[in-house]
């Protein structure tokens, strides 16, 4: 029963695991942009499993490339070399522009920017690491603990209910209001420097005028769907080249064709980072996760002992392969161009016919749509409001995120197969959430 299963959950699983709904989906089965629970209830998938099913639930290319290793071989660790590693780093950097060119192999996000952390600060031999207030890149203890509350991932309390100094190594988190989209008009965006100036001055303080690394998710993830001011990352990658840091892309949430008119974030930046972070939607649910960068910076490691033993799994690379031919064949990313621009638009009408819609904000399938209590202040709206609608969503049959600085972002990031009738069918029912809560 339900109540059994929560009970398992509650005693054999950890209480850190959050837990979505107040009563929990348990789901059963995939298929593409679908779900279902174990009594045979359909959901509309727009989460994606936190914006990781790239191509579609148990895609059937897909799974038939796991089956196909799993026949041949499961696992020798990265110390013997097997042909699908070798294929697969070939292949994803074909994908890559410029020198981005070698890869390292891990199973996870957090891992994968643990290994880009080491590498900046083992290239450059500096220490000191900038990022984003309302940036996530991860919750194991690296990107997480520092001494003077700061982090590589930052929030108000949402993810760090208490820090301690477990590990003292970060010194700077950039706080740039990125927590919500300004409303500049496009292309003259007046954030612009006031943003560049605030990095000016994490920059002037920055120990033996040296910075490491300097991280950004072309756009905000977790943070609900932030777009920087147009202009602002070259100019911020300008600056921290200039103090001899390098540049880190987390294409964890933004990368292989997510937001739709490119593979990569990044280029939607017009910049060239020295590092490309990614996971998530590499292996389209499968643990699969990598760090690419040039030959130059991979050879900071030849100076650390750096080991992992799933990283590059034969069954993780197989999986990563036909990923990238599925996207090919379906035309994922020019997909996610057109339905995420027909999702927007249908977005927009509900900002412009409901008080509490503030912002829908995004790019191809990587929206936000911001609750506020008043357009004018943009207050948030409360969270127990937000979780109501929320909730009503789902028991409609359609899974959102929740997020954003001050958790009141719906984040919808489905599967790259979704079509518009999808959005027509999702969209009526965030419209029947919003219309109930205002009645
Ligand atoms: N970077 C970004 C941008 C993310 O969104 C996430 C996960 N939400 C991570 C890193 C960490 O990835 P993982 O959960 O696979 O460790």
């Amino acid at each position: 029963s339900y109540e059994d299963a929560m009970h398992r959950r509650k005693t054999k699983l950890t209480p850190a695991l959050l837990t979505y709904y107040k009563k929990p989906v348990m789901v059963y089965q995939g298929h593409m942009q679908w779900l279902w629970d174990v009594h045979g209830q359909r959901y509309l998938d727009l989460f994606a499993g936190i914006v990781t099913v790239s191509v579609g639930h148990c895609h059937p290319k897909v799974k038939e490339a796991a089956k196909e290793q799993l026949d041949l071989l499961w696992h020798t660790t990265n110390v013997y070399m097997h042909p699908p590693i070798h294929e697969y780093a070939e292949k994803l950097t074909s994908y890559l522009p410029g020198d981005l060119k070698v890869c390292y192999f891990t199973n996870s996000g957090s891992e994968a920017n643990d290994l880009a952390l080491l590498m900046a600060r083992l290239h450059t031999g500096s220490f000191d690491i900038i990022s984003f207030r309302n940036a996530y890149h991860g919750c194991s203890p690296t990107p997480w603990f520092a001494n003077d509350n700061v982090f590589l991932t930052s929030g108000p309390k949402l993810y760090v209910k208490r820090h301690f100094p477990l590990i003292c190594l970060m010194r700077f988190c950039l706080i740039l209001q990125t927590d919500r989209s300004c409303s500049c008009a496009a292309g003259e965006c007046m954030a612009k420097d006031m943003y560049l100036e605030q990095l000016h001055e994490v920059l002037r303080y920055s120990t033996g005028k040296r910075v490491a690394g300097f991280w950004a998710e072309p756009v905000q993830g977790v943070g609900g769907a932030v777009q920087y001011p147009k202009g602002f990352l070259k100019e911020a990658y300008a600056m921290v080249r200039e103090r001899g840091g390098i540049c880190i892309a987390d294409e964890v949430q933004t990368g292989f064709g997510r937001l739709g008119s490119h593979f990569w974030g990044f280029q939607t930046h017009d910049v060239m980072p020295d590092m490309v972070v990614m996971a998530k939607g590499i292996g389209n649910g499968y643990p699969l996760a990598a760090v690419v960068t040039t030959p130059e910076i991979a050879q900071s490691m030849t100076q650390a002992l750096h080991l992992n033993t799933f990283g590059g799994n034969p069954v993780a690379c197989a999986v990563g392969s036909a990923v990238l031919d599925v996207m090919e064949e379906d035309g994922t990313q020019q997909n996610s161009a057109d339905v995420g621009t027909y999702f927007l638009l249908e977005l927009a009408k509900l900002r412009d016919e409901f008080s509490i819609v503030g912002d829908v904000r995004g790019k191809g399938l990587m929206i936000g749509l911001e609750l506020v209590k008043d357009k004018g202040t943009r207050e948030p709206l409360p969270g127990p409001d937000v979780v109501s609608i929320w909730e009503d969503i789902k028991d409609m049959g359609v899974l959102i995120g929740k997020g954003g600085f001050y958790g009141n972002v719906f984040r919808i990031k489905p599967p790259m197969c979704l079509t518009k009738q999808d959005v027509d069918f999702g969209v009526a029912i965030i419209r029947r959430a919003i219309e109930k809560y205002c009645e």
